[in-house]
Order: C-alpha cells, then sequence, then structure tokens
C-alpha cells in the first residue's frame, strides 16, 4: 500500500512508521501516512533555517513572482487537488473547489506583498533626523493545520508567511494529508528554492516536537480547543510567537421579523455543509420570540431534500465524517440528547451502519447550556434549535458561551443588525449571512476559546505576524556640528 511521503528541501522523502488514511466513503484504509521520529524533525528545521537565510533576502519582486505563478499551478491543478481532498476527507467536490477558491484569496492577497511589507517614513522628526521602519521575516515558521480544510488552512498561513520571507513547515492533518505534498510540489514548480517550504508528517508528538524546538520561531495553529490552548502554552513557555485557533460553536439568531425561507435556508447551507465539518458552521439556531415552530418547519421540509452520500457523486449534498470514531461520537450526542429534555426532530443516525463514515441530519429542538448537545463542538450533520422569548437572551447566550468564532443574525432591522454586531463578544459576525469567513484582506479569527494569542490569521494581521518590526533613527551630521552633550535627545 502507498506510503504518503514528507517534503523536504524540494523533494519527496520516504519516511518509516505510518499511520492509516481512510477514504471515509469507503471507510477503507487506502495510504499509510509517514510519522517523523526526533531526527528527522531536527533535519528538517535545520535545513529550513538554512533555507530561510537567503530566502529573507530574496527580492521583494522574485517572491511576488513565485507567488503568482504559484496561483496560477493552483487553478490549472484545481480539479486534481479537490478530487484528492474529496477521496480523503469525504466533502463533495463541489465544497473542495470552494475551499480551494477560499485558500486561493490568501495567495492572491500575498501576491501584494510589496504593498504589505511597505515600512513608514517620517522626514525631519528632530532637526536633520528623519525615521524609519521595516518589517523583517521571523524566521522559520511551523504551521500546524486540522483535518476539515487540508487545502485552505495551510495556504492561509503558507502565503502570507512565504511572502513575508520566511520557511514553513507544514505539518498537516494526519486524517487527510495528500494535497499538502502537492501544494509543497506546486510551490516548487512555480519556482520557490528547495527547503523553504517544507511538509513534515507526524502526530501529537511531531506537533510536541516542534513547538519546542529551538529552530522555529513562530507558530500557526489551527485546531480543536484543548490542543489549540496546549500548543499556545507550551509554544509561549519556549519563547515562541504564537497564534492557535480553536473550535468553535456558532449561533444564528433568527427575530421575529426575518425572512423564514431565507433563515431556513441559511440554517441548513451553514449547518449541514461538508457534514457540519466547519469551524464557521452554523450548530445552534437562536428563535427569538415565536418563530421556533414555524422555523422548525422549514428546516425539516428541507432537509427532506438533502441526500449524503460519496463526495465524488454529484447529487450528494454533503458526505461523510471524518473517521469512524468521529461518527460514533456524533451519533452518541443525538441518542443522549432526549436525556437532556432535547427532543430529536429529525434523526440521520440510521446512515452509520454502512461501511462508510455516514451520518444524516440530525436536528435537535430545545438545546440549550447546560446540555451536551449545546456545551460541547458536535462537528457534524447536527443542528440544535434554541428557543428564547428576548433578543436580550439571544445575546445573553452567546456572550456565555465559552467560544467566540462566529456568530449571525437574520433580520430585516438595520437598527437591531448594528446594536447586535456591536453587543456580541464574537470575532466575526454576519448579518443575513450565515458562513461570515472575512475575505483575505481582512483578518481571520475568534474571541474568547476560539482563539489563543492575540494575533488573527492570515490578512494585515498575517503580515504582522510574520514578521519583526524595526525602527531606523537617522542623522547625518556635518563635522562642523561636533558636539559632546549628555543630556537625553529628544526632538526639541
Ligand atoms: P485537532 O486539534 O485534533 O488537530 C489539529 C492538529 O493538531 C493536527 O495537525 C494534529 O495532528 C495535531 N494534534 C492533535 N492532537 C494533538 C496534541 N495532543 N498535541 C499536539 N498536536 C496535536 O483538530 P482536528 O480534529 O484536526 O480539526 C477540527 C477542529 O479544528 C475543530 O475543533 C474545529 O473547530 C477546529 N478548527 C478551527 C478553525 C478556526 O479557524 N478557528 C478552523 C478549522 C478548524
Amino acid at each position: 500500500m502507498r506510503t504518503i511521503p514528507h517534503f523536504i528541501d524540494g523533494e519527496r522523502v520516504e519516511g518509516s512508521g505510518g499511520l492509516p488514511v481512510y477514504n471515509p466513503a469507503t471507510g477503507e484504509v487506502i495510504a499509510h501516512v509517514a510519522v517523523a521520529d526526533a531526527s528527522l524533525v531536527d533535519d528538517v528545521v535545520a535545513t529550513a533555517r538554512r533555507a530561510a537565510l537567503s530566502w529573507a533576502n530574496s527580492s521583494l519582486s522574485q517572491r511576488t513572482n513565485i507567488l503568482f505563478t504559484f496561483r496560477q499551478l493552483l487553478v490549472e491543478h484545481a480539479a486534481e487537488l479537490a478530487a484528492q481532498m474529496t477521496e480523503e476527507h469525504g466533502k463533495t467536490i463541489v465544497d473542495a473547489r470552494g475551499e480551494l477558491a477560499r485558500g486561493l484569496e490568501n495567495v492572491e492577497y500575498a501576491c501584494g506583498l510589496i504593498e504589505h511589507l511597505k515600512g513608514d517614513f517620517s522626514s525631519q522628526v528632530a532637526d536633520g533626523v528623519d525615521v524609519h521602519s521595516v518589517r523583517e521575516p521571523v524566521g522559520v515558521v511551523a504551521a500546524i493545520t486540522p483535518f476539515n480544510f487540508p487545502a485552505m488552512v495551510p495556504l492561509w498561513m503558507t502565503a502570507n508567511a512565504l511572502a513575508s520571507g520566511n520557511a514553513v513547515i507544514l505539518k498537516p492533518s494526519e486524517r487527510d494529508p495528500s494535497v499538502s505534498v502537492r501544494l509543497g510540489e506546486l510551490l516548487a514548480e512555480a519556482g520557490l528554492p528547495a527547503g523553504v517550504f517544507n511538509v513534515l508528517h507526524g502526530n501529537a508528538d511531531t506537533v510536541t516536537q516542534l513547538i519546542e524546538h529551538a529552530g522555529i520561531d513562530a507558530i500557526s495553529f489551527v485546531g480543536s480547543t484543548p490542543v489549540a490552548r496546549h500548543v499556545y502554552q507550551a509554544g509561549t513557555a519556549a519563547g515562541k510567537r504564537v497564534q492557535a485557533l480553536g473550535g468553535a460553536k456558532n449561533h444564528m439568531v433568527v427575530l421575529p421579523d426575518a425572512d423564514l425561507d431565507i433563515a431556513a435556508d441559511a440554517a441548513i447551507n451553514a449547518g449541514y455543509g461538508a457534514a457540519g465539518e466547519r469551524c464557521m458552521a452554523i450548530s445552534v439556531v437562536v428563535a427569538v420570540g415565536d418563530v421556533a415552530d414555524a422555523l422548525i418547519e422549514k428546516i425539516t421540509d428541507r432537509l427532506d431534500r438533502l441526500t449524503v452520500g460519496p463526495g465524488v457523486d454529484p447529487t450528494s449534498d454533503f458526505g461523510p465524517v471524518i473517521t469512524k470514531e468521529h461518527r460514533d461520537r456524533i451519533v452518541g450526542y443525538v441518542s443522549s440528547a432526549p436525556d437532556d429534555g432535547i427532543k430529536v426532530v429529525r434523526d440521520g443516525t440510521g446512515l452509520a451502519s454502512s461501511p462508510g463514515f455516514f451520518v444524516g441530519p440530525c436536528l435537535l429542538d430545545g438545546v440549550r447550556p447546560g446540555t451536551k448537545a449545546y456545551d460541547d463542538e458536535i462537528f457534524g450533520p447536527v443542528l440544535g434549535v434554541a428557543r428564547v422569548a428576548t433578543y436580550a437572551e439571544a445575546v445573553a447566550m452567546i456572550n456565555a458561551n465559552q467560544y467566540g468564532n462566529g456568530v449571525a443574525l437574520f433580520t430585516r432591522d438595520g437598527n437591531a443588525a448594528r446594536l447586535f454586531s456591536r453587543q456580541v463578544s464574537v470575532g466575526m459576525i454576519g448579518i443575513n449571512v450565515p458562513i461570515p469567513v472575512p475575505v483575505a484582506s481582512y483578518s481571520f479569527g475568534g474571541w474568547k476559546n476560539s482563539l489563543f494569542g492575540h494575533s488573527h490569521i492570515y490578512g494585515p494581521e498575517g503580515f504582522t505576524f510574520y514578521t519583526r518590526a524595526k525602527v531606523v533613527t537617522t542623522r547625518w551630521p556635518l563635522p562642523s556640528e561636533s558636539q559632546i552633550d549628555l543630556g537625553f535627545p529628544t526632538t526639541r
């Protein structure tokens, strides 16, 4: 059986060890992925450090040209990359292409690096004195990514880190690692010097070695909250800058004045798309006032029209979840929901007997804080409806939640929308937009347990995170200005 190799110093490197990689639609093992041992981690860090030195001195136009070419190669290889994602992740081809398109936006943003890396200049801050600032690369970046966006999240990190002049070591999810290797090959084809971008496969131990390694300067992590918290704590304790994005529980508030057909469409798209395995998926619809019954009816009508099947089948609306263990965990939340007084309106767990890791759409009525189906991130095709009497109760529920990634409001009232966006403690807000993932020129990040560290990812904050600032104060005195003055320099 095929072993998915590392990509180190510009080439595929067969590795040892091996974790199974499944096709979630069939439940079969289709490959094994190598697992780096400690000495390989040392080797790849040494390679990246060496490459980082010359890449940091590459001209901005050289970096721009490479990224432009890379962008073009991603477009040309979109079908192949999408097929690879569908095979290992399970999402539909349409969804995989959508993910790639959102990743591509980040490469396009990074192509503007000459603008993003501009410093400031102030002339004559004091007599004969000028000041300018520059941003320099941090060095070697470890990029650690989750299973649910095998192309987009690596591109969130990689595009801006490379544009800023860093070398990158990507440790992709061991569940769907193949696409990362192809990203490495396409970057090499685009002209990126060997060793500047490396893919190192592995598990939790590999991540621990990377985050504690003295040769790593910065860590971008995206994954579940417990691991994000650990990576942040261990990485910062080891003296690195760390941005660690975690899990989510995203609410969608529906006010009584909302168009309920539009709201039901949005709940279906954002609740069940990609089998609910998106960090910006809606998992709780908060029905305000008397809208719950009508909304549930409209959602169930739409659920009747959904088809669950393999991602390669163009008639499938969503595919399987990532592993058998994850499927069983999701089924557990649905079957135990009645113990918490929650009504199961639609039970899709019957599909769980198929060899693929399928769960059909599930709809729960009456989720609320203190119930497992509300408190935990389920990360599956399970939408909960919470019933509240007032707008204020909806906001209080959202703000008391441990997560603060995304939130949406459905209303026709502009004033309520404006108030809502100011009152919720959440990083990304959609007004009549159910999955408000910011475009690449705005940064992405949640609040509370959805993000550890102060830096959001990609966009302007990406360039800030991947660079260090320097400020240069300059004076060109004439020999006639020679004098001894022990006073503290002032601008007056
Ligand atoms: P995960 O935390 O299990 O794994 C993420 C990465 O961490 C993988 O590369 C994995 O190998 C590594 N890892 C796993 N356990 C580790 C440990 N104990 N120590 C060190 N490293 C470890 O996450 P996942 O299941 O792959 O992805 C789903 C999660 O990611 C969900 O919680 C989802 O909400 C979250 N996510 C968040 C965002 C965001 O932007 N906030 C985006 C995508 C996914």
